[in-house]
C-alpha cells in the first residue's frame, strides 16, 4: 500500500518527495547552520496547524516568533493555539518530553499532524568526548526509537533535525546521531547552502524513490520552490 505523504507546501521539495513525507516514519534533515532546516520544520508547522490539526513541536534552539509570525501572516493567532511548544534543558529533559508526546498522541484527544524535533542532536552533541558519551547516545537511542513506534503506530510524521560534523578527512560535512538515527529514519534529506537565500535539498534515503534533488529559496515570508525540482 502507498504511503500517505503530508505535502510540505514547496512544489520543488514535494516533487522530489512525490507529494511530500511519509506519514508514518520518521524524516530526518541534516545540514550545516543556517541551511534552512529550522525554517523548514516552521514552515511545515505552519500547514498542518492552519489545517486545524495539532503540531507538537520540541525545540532546543529558541524558535525565533518572528519568522514564524512571518510564515503565518493572518493566521498567526491561530496557528498558536495549535502549536504545541516543549524546551528542554537536557536531553533527558528531551527524552520525557518525548514520551510525554507519546501519550498525548495515543489518547487521541487532539489530532496530532506532525512531530517535529528541532535540533534532535543538540543536547546530544554537547555530551559527546565527555564522560557521558555512551549515556547520551543510549538516550537518543531511545527517544528516537519511542518516535519511530509513534509515527509508525499513530501514522504521525515525525521531522527530526541533526547537527554535522566535518570530517577533515573526506571533507565533508556528516550528521551526527551515529548509525542507530541513520537506520531509524526512513527518510533522510541533506540541506545544502547556496548562493544567497539558495537552498539545495538532496534526498539521500527513502524507502521507495530514488535518491535526487531540490531547490527552494529563502524568502521574507517563508520558503518559496517552483523551479525545477
Ligand atoms: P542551525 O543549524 O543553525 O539551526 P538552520 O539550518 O536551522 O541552522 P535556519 O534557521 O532554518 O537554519 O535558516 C537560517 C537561514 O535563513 C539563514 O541563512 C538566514 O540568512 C536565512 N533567513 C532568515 N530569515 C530570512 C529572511 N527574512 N529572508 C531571507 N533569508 C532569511
Ligand atoms: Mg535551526
Amino acid at each position: 500500500m502507498a504511503a500517505e505523504r503530508l505535502s510540505t507546501g514547496i512544489p520543488s521539495v514535494d516533487r522530489l518527495l512525490k507529494g511530500g513525507l511519509e506519514t508514518d516514519c520518521l524524516t530526518e534533515i541534516y545540514g550545516e547552520g543556517g541551511s534552512g532546516k529550522t525554517l523548514f520544520c516552521l514552515e511545515i508547522a505552519v500547514r498542518v496547524a492552519r489545517s486545524g490539526r495539532w503540531v507538537v513541536y520540541i525545540d532546543t534552539e529558541g524558535v525565533s516568533v518572528d519568522r514564524l509570525r512571518a510564515i503565518a501572516a493572518d493566521d498567526l493567532d491561530a496557528v498558536l493555539d495549535h502549536l504545541l511548544l516543549s524546551t528542554p534543558k537536557s536531553l533527558a529533559e528531551q527524552g520525557r518530553a518525548v514520551a510525554a508526546v507519546g501519550a498525548l498522541v495515543r489518547d487521541r484527544k487532539r489530532p496530532v499532524g506532525l512531530i517535529v524535533v528541532d535540533s534532535g542532536t543538540y543536547y546530544y552533541r554537547l555530551s559527546l568526548s565527555g564522560p557521558d558519551e555512551d549515556d547520551a547516545r543510549q538516550a537518543l537511542s531511545v527517544a528516537v526509537a519511542d518516535l519511530v513506534s509513534l509515527a509508525l503506530e499513530e501514522e504521525v510524521p515525525v521531522l527530526f533535525t541533526n547537527q554535522v560534523w566535518r570530517s577533515i578527512r573526506e571533507g565533508t560535512l556528516e550528521p551526527l546521531g551515529g548509525s542507530f538515527l541513520n537506520h531509524a529514519a526512513k527518510t533522510i534529506l541533506r540541506f545544502d547552502r547556496l548562493a544567497g537565500n539558495r537552498r539545495r535539498v538532496v534526498l539521500l534515503k527513502h524507502r521507495s524513490l530514488p535518491e535526487g534533488a531540490a531547490e527552494f529559496r529563502i524568502t521574507s515570508t517563508g520558503l518559496e520552490g517552483d523551479g525545477p525540482g
